[in-house]
């Protein structure tokens, strides 16, 4: 038997599909293709260096204690118990698209469909300080050393002989991290009884939550300015230090104190690690096709935060760098591969957006759905489920959900302990 002739055997009954990067796009890829019988005999094997996934929509309520680590970061092990999944716990260094091979942890990986989707990092900036004095909001490390943080500032202000003294934090980047984040912090220390929390929230925009609807916009404003957040902008950041923030306004420099900043601004996709002559957009994401196949490998695919549609020659608008975007082109990746292991053609991706969601402080939230916009205590009820049934694995949510009902209904039968 010619090697063409093993290597398309190979292919269309036991086909060997390496996923690279166990977030939003990778494991939910991984998960999907766990509904083709086809593939039950198929070697899937997902590369991640992390031991635990990661839910980003609701890493706030980590910090506010809302919700538990084990909730919004559940084990790869746990998750993958009983699937047709081989998890690899290390970081694969890099790609040989050519020969079809991994290089990860001194191993050479052979498959004969790839999936990336690496994600993105946090931007490095140039400016003084901000490497030293700040915390950034991106992984489960960062969530917990924020709370550890938090919780040092509630014990100091407790010594403090003074208890009006101000205690002020400065968050930087009016996006949806920034914003989330100020209200959720805000929240935390005043239920913990510091009495005279100043945040301020500078953007360098002219206005906050660019890329969201006008009436989610309106609401978050609402609740920011019910919180006395204070939001500066068209206001820039030239200099941080251990206790404080330089900003440049219209008006000129400032210096405003700040016990804690928190840098919510800039991303980048993670460095590519195959051939660097796969097309690229200026901020580093790798071109694929409507299919999301890579435009020169059609056994590769890339999706998340590190690729995009390549949309010169379409008309498709490119879908966001979200995880509401990341698990739909998972479930694309996935049919596609079905697909193509079955000799068919693979489809194109097309991404439907079904709203907006922002956590703004502690049992509160504001959402945007086809037209629709809420805010309050009912908000975060329906942010929350529609975050359960989101959450990877029926087990997992089902685990979650329970916990959640349980809170509910402590709530509503026992207000007085809450
Ligand atoms: C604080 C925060 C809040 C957010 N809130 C929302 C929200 O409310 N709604 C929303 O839609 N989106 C939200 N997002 C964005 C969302 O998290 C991302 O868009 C989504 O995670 C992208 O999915 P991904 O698979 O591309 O990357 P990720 O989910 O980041 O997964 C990438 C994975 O690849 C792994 N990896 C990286 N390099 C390698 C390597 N060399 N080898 C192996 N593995 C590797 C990483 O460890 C990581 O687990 C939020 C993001 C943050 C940080």
């Amino acid at each position: 038997m010619s090697q063409q002739t093993v290597s398309s055997l190979r292919a269309s009954t036991a086909p060997r599909i390496c996923i690279v990067g166990g977030g939003f796009g990778g494991l939910y890829t991984a998960l999907y293709l766990q509904k083709y019988r086809h593939l039950r005999k198929a070697k899937i094997v997902l590369i991640e260096p992390k031991n635990r996934f990661l839910f980003t929509p609701m890493m706030y309520e980590l910090i506010t204690d809302e919700l538990k680590e084990w909730e919004i970061a559940p084990t790869y092990s746990s998750l993958l118990t009983g699937k047709n999944v081989i998890w690899k716990q290390a970081r694969a260094d890099a790609i040989d698209l050519h020969s079809q091979v991994v290089s990860v942890a001194g191993e050479k990986l052979g498959y004969d469909y790839l999936v990336v989707a690496t994600g993105a990092k946090n931007r490095p900036v140039d400016i003084p300080g901000v490497e030293q004095h700040t915390l950034t909001f991106r992984s489960l490390q960062d969530a917990l050393a924020l709370k550890s943080r938090l919780a040092q500032i509630v014990q100091s202000q407790k010594l403090q002989p003074n208890p009006f003294a101000p205690t002020q934090i400065v968050v930087v980047g009016g996006g949806p991290s920034g914003v989330e984040l100020s209200g959720k912090v805000k929240d935390y220390l005043t239920h913990r009884g510091l009495q005279n929390v100043r945040i301020t929230l500078v953007e360098r925009g002219e206005t906050i939550l660019v890329p969201f609807r006008k009436r989610l916009r309106r609401l978050a404003k609402k609740s920011l300015s019910r919180r006395q957040i204070e939001v500066m902008t068209e206001t820039s950041v030239a200099e941080v230090t251990a206790d404080t923030v330089t900003i440049e306004t219209k008006s000129g420099r400032q210096v405003l104190p700040s016990r804690l900043t928190l840098w919510a601004v800039g991303t980048q996709p993670q460095p590519w690690l195959g051939d660097q002559s796969v097309q690229s957009n200026e901020q580093g994401q790798r071109l694929t096709r409507r299919s999301l196949q890579l435009i020169e490998y059609d056994n590769v695919f890339v999706l998340g935060d590190s690729a995009t549609v390549n949309t010169q020659d379409s008309s498709a608008k490119p879908a966001p760098s979200t995880a509401q975007a990341a698990y739909q082109a998972a479930s694309r990746v996935a049919k596609n591969l079905s697909a193509m292991t079955q000799g068919s053609q693979p489809k194109a991706f097309s991404y439907l957006h079904l709203g907006d969601m922002l956590t703004l402080g502690i049992g509160e939230a504001g959402l945007w759905s086809f037209g629709l916009a809420i805010g309050g205590q009912l908000a975060a009820l329906c942010r929350r489920s529609v975050y359960i049934f989101r959450m990877p694995t029926r087990r997992h949510q089902f685990k979650v959900g329970r916990r959640a009902l349980s809170q509910l209904g402590r709530a509503i039968f026992m207000p007085w302990n809450q």
